[in-house]
């Protein structure tokens, strides 16, 4: 028989439960990696990794990577708190040239898609060749947008979850798995 434990963290003044394990984040990660290895080999891919919830999702994502590729990074914000203020701000550009390069856009999360809509055009008005979405979470629920995302990791309900980079209010990013608000 199999015993299934509930963690729980405290976060300031709010309590998470443990809802995906590392093991789960894992396989999700490997069959993005994979279908990336199959589709964009030989391409040499530039992956625009938005900061900050990003960090673990890229580093554990590139690390399964075999196709020569080029790693960089945006940072954006538009959460405070549990909710989304709906206004994206960029606080780090691209200092690449991407004319013609075939560009995978790397999130931890998609949830309403304001941050991705925001960023397509910006990068779209740089005439890559090809723009691919990559996402290890994504809230079909909470999707208010109609962009095409070509990898997600796996799909959750409209919970604010934290951990594996992503944070509430500064913290629980350094939790390895990801957990989600108590009710
Ligand atoms: P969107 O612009 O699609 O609404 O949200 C994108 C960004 O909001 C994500 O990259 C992430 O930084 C933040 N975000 C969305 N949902 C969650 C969530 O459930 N938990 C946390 N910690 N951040 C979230
Ligand atoms: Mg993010």
């Amino acid at each position: 028989m199999q015993e299934i434990i509930t963690k729980t963290v405290q976060l300031h003044d709010k309590k998470f439960a443990s809802h995906i394990s590392a093991a789960e984040i894992d396989n999700a990660v490997a069959k993005i990696a994979s279908a990336i290895n199959t589709d964009l080999a030989g391409k040499n891919p530039l992956f625009v990794c938005v900061l900050n919830g990003v960090f673990l999702f890229a580093a554990d994502l590139l690390r399964k990577i075999e196709t020569p590729c080029e790693v960089s990074f945006i940072k954006v914000s538009s959460y405070e708190g549990t909710a989304s203020t709906g206004e994206v701000k960029t606080q780090i550009g691209l200092k690449e040239d991407i004319k013609g390069r075939t560009i995978v856009l790397v999130e931890d999360i998609i949830d309403s898609g304001n941050t991705i809509a925001k960023l397509l055009p910006i990068l779209e008005s740089q005439e890559p060749a090809e723009i691919k979405i990559a996402t290890l979470l994504f809230k079909p629920s909470a999707f208010k947008r109609d962009f095409k995302i070509d990898y997600t990791g796996m799909e959750i309900p409209n919970d604010f979850v934290v951990g594996y980079g992503l944070d509430y209010n500064g913290l629980g990013r350094n939790l390895p798995e990801i957990y989600k608000l108590n009710e």
